[in-house]
């Protein structure tokens, strides 16, 4: 999708203005992209009417190029695409809130009750599991395993109960515990069929439920949002959760999901970690799909890590292009101890698609990387600058740290991409105001 964007860009670059006919090529690269992503094909047809409409007859805006414009336009249109707003759980006024779960088979959900139990803890709520799958034993012991993981309470009551029952009796124990959030996880099928949806109906009677939340495979693209429809025209649903957005997911489903079912999707799963469940932004997906990497996302998740005026201060510096090595070394240290280089890589700018072996490389070079800027004097990590210019100076890194100058030289060379890149993203946002604050 990114590439296919990026051609349409490359169209405008060298125009004046945007016209009717100037943007026609650019319109089919970014309608081709759309549809290779597994977007539904009224909605790339009201997509591109929408971005075209904007376009043209915008008049030059000073300082702004075409191909930027552009990248606004669409961006914009993206986030108002995926529901515009970023939607919250809702929680309950008095008693528990009940999260019932919904879903096909493999999807994820028995994975997402116990992320979202983390994820619930972490806001400092009390949570309970409710083992509501009974045809097979394992799905009972795969959410124990996993409750005790997080360390949450799992109700469970074997399988000879009905759902419906086990789901009121795990109700009426967390009312007695004062749980704040009961989260039910229910059995899927591997296709829609009517004992699932009167089960799930009936469940749902029992629960009276705050959220009912349909989990979708990211994988499935647009299918997701034929599959979000249909559980909302059965059930009555709240909205969705976007799992596996690790994969190889083409992302028609995130963008899709809302203009055809009208329900927001509230959370991503983006891998087998407890830890790997957020909340969805449209404007942050947006700019992920544009290939501006995700910056936004990149600091919010650096802050859990580092102190907070860290996080602003290289906010600061990304957005001011001085990038120097110590923050290169904060940053490398602190996606260590994140413990996945992966994710955070496929957030820096440029950098989107990463392979598994990549990945593995990038945690080798970190220790590599640390021992050649350790080597560095104060001076030459805030200057980059004197390493590039002196091969004497780069030639006494590479003997106190034991690499070779051809390393060193890379790693010099490193820096200077990204500030160039970071530019570049500037370049991008400056146009009109900063995508993030749209709207
Ligand atoms: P359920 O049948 O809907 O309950 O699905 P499960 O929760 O049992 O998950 C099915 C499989 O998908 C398991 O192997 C999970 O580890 C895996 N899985 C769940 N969520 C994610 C995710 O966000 N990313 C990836 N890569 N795998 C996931
Ligand atoms: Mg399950």
């Amino acid at each position: 999708l990114t590439s296919g964007l990026e051609a349409a860009w490359s169209k405008v670059k060298g125009e004046e203005l945007l016209t009717k006919e100037n943007i026609v090529e650019p319109m089919r690269d970014i309608r081709r992209a759309l549809l290779e992503a597994d977007v539904s094909l009224p909605v790339v047809r009201r997509f591109v009417q929408a971005v075209t409409d904007q376009a043209v007859g915008l008049g030059v805006i000073r300082g702004v190029r075409p191909d930027q414009q552009l990248v606004k336009i669409v961006h914009d249109e993206l986030v108002k695409l995926m529901g515009g707003e970023f939607s919250e759980l809702v929680f309950a006024k008095s008693g528990p809130t009940v999260i019932l779960l919904a879903g096909l088979q493999g999807v994820g959900k028995t994975t997402v009750c116990a992320k979202l139990a983390n994820y619930l803890k972490k806001q400092g709520k009390s949570c309970m599991l409710v083992a509501g799958d009974v045809y097979r034993p394992a799905a009972i012991d795969q959410l124990a395993i996993l409750g005790k993981q997080v360390d949450v309470p799992v109700y469970t009551a074997g399988t000879d109960v009905k759902p419906s029952e086990i789901a009121r009796q795990g109700l009426e124990e967390a009312k007695k515990k004062n749980i704040d959030v009961v989260v039910v996880d229910t059995a899927g099928r591997l296709q829609i069929n009517k004992s699932m949806m009167d089960e799930l109906k009936e469940v749902k009677q029992v629960l009276n439920p705050t959220e009912i939340l349909l989990v979708v495979d990211a994988m499935t693209g647009q299918e997701a949002a034929a599959l979000v429809t249909t559980f909302n025209l059965e059930i009555g649903i709240t909205g969705a959760i976007l799992s596996k957005l690790d994969g190889d997911s083409r992302g028609g489903a995130a963008l899709s999901v809302k203009e055809v079912s009208g329900k927001p999707i509230k959370l991503v799963g983006r891998g087998e970690r407890m830890e790997d469940l957020e909340p969805f932004y449209p404007d942050r997906m947006a700019g992920r799909i544009l290939g501006m990497g995700d910056v936004l996302s990149f600091v919010e998740k650096s802050k859990e890590v580092m102190q907070q005026e860290d996080a602003e201060e290289l906010q600061k510096k990304i957005m001011s292009a001085k990038f120097d090595f110590n923050d290169f070394l904060k940053q490398t240290r602190s996606v260590a101890r994140m413990g996945s280089v992966s994710r955070v890589i496929g957030m820096i700018p440029g950098m989107a698609k990463v392979t598994p072996a990549q990945i593995r490389d990038a945690e080798k070079n970190l220790q590599i990387t640390e021992a050649m800027i350790e080597a560095m004097t104060p001076e030459e990590r805030e200057k980059p600058e004197l390493l590039a210019e002196s091969p004497e100076r780069r030639k006494r890194v590479a003997q106190d740290s034991g690499k070779t100058e051809q390393q060193v030289s890379q790693l010099v060379a490193q820096i200077f991409q990204m500030r160039v890149r970071m530019k570049n993203l500037l370049g991008v946002m400056e146009g009109g105001s900063m995508p993030a604050l749209s709207n």
